[in-house]
């Protein structure tokens, strides 16, 4: 699983989060929740070491994966973005590239080896975890930019997956897709929880009851840093949340 503790963030000297902890245990699907500007893929982007990537940012805290903090300096940068995958609000395949190239892809950018014997298995096993198997296998060689939408949001997700990630992490996944290819990436994920640590952000509050186990309510008061104002199970977050705002947001009073 994956641990944050006590992260902040600052873009220049604009402070964004405020000591965020966070267990995010295997097996368990966390979704972060909250108003727009809070913080949440800020906090997303420093789970995987992208927020380092902002010449204007820094942070203070720990990120510990089974134990191990990836921001210790024995790391390498790549060491993360190994473990811990991310899928972006818009599909971001590789439009002209093909299907197949598509999910090898991410083993190129993280320098993982596959050898060829192995790629067909690892792309068809990639795929079909990602839900999309049947739906393209006749088509591999066609570029990954003629799917649709969620087709292309699942083709990112068996991207992710061909690195063999212990984390995913989704930033609003499904918020540029049709209700139906929502549900089809809802059900991949529930799939795959046992195999993969997956954190997603989500305005959507009832994607959160229908895919998380563990939610955390993300809250930036007026000209404040974001912070962590409740977090705990799902079902009893929803159903008897503990502070007044967070009660205020979920009921869609915010
Ligand atoms: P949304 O729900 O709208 O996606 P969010 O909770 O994901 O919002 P963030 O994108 O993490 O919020 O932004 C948190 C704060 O950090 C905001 O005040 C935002 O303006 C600021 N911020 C984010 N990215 C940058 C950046 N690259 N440079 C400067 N400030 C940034
Ligand atoms: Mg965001």
């Amino acid at each position: 699983g994956l641990e944050a503790r006590s992260i902040s963030a600052w873009f220049g000297d604009h402070k964004v989060l405020d000591r965020v902890s966070l267990d995010m245990p295997p097996g368990v699907i966390t979704s972060l929740i909250g108003p727009s500007g809070c913080g949440k893929s800020t906090f997303l982007r420093i789970l995987n070491r992208m927020h380092e990537l902002v010449p204007s940012a820094s942070l203070a805290g720990e990120v510990l994966l089974d134990g191990d903090d990836i921001y210790d300096r024995r790391h390498k940068l790549v060491d993360a973005r190994k473990k811990i995958g991310m899928v972006f609000q818009k599909p971001n395949p590789f439009p002209a590239m093909s299907i197949y190239d598509n999910v090898v892809a991410g083993l190129s950018l993280t320098g993982v080896k596959v050898d060829r014997d192995h790629r067909d298995e690892l792309v068809e096993t990639s795929l079909t975890r990602a839900g999309l198997w049947n739906e393209v296998k006749d088509r591999l060689r066609q570029p990954g930019g003629g799917l649709s939408g969620g087709q292309q949001q699942r083709l990112c997700i068996a991207r992710s997956l061909a690195v063999k990630p212990a984390i995913l992490l989704m930033d609003e996944p499904c918020s540029a897709l049709d209700p139906t290819s929502t549900r089809v990436i809802e059900e991949t994920m529930l799939e795959l929880r046992n195999e993969v640590t997956i954190v997603i952000v989500t305005h959507n509050m009832q994607q959160a009851q229908r895919v998380s186990q563990q939610c955390a309510f993300f809250l930036a008061a007026q000209g404040q840093p974001g912070v962590i104002v409740e977090h705990g199970d799902t079902d009893a977050m929803f159903s008897m949340p503990q502070d007044s705002r967070t009660n205020d947001y979920v009921t869609g009073r915010f």
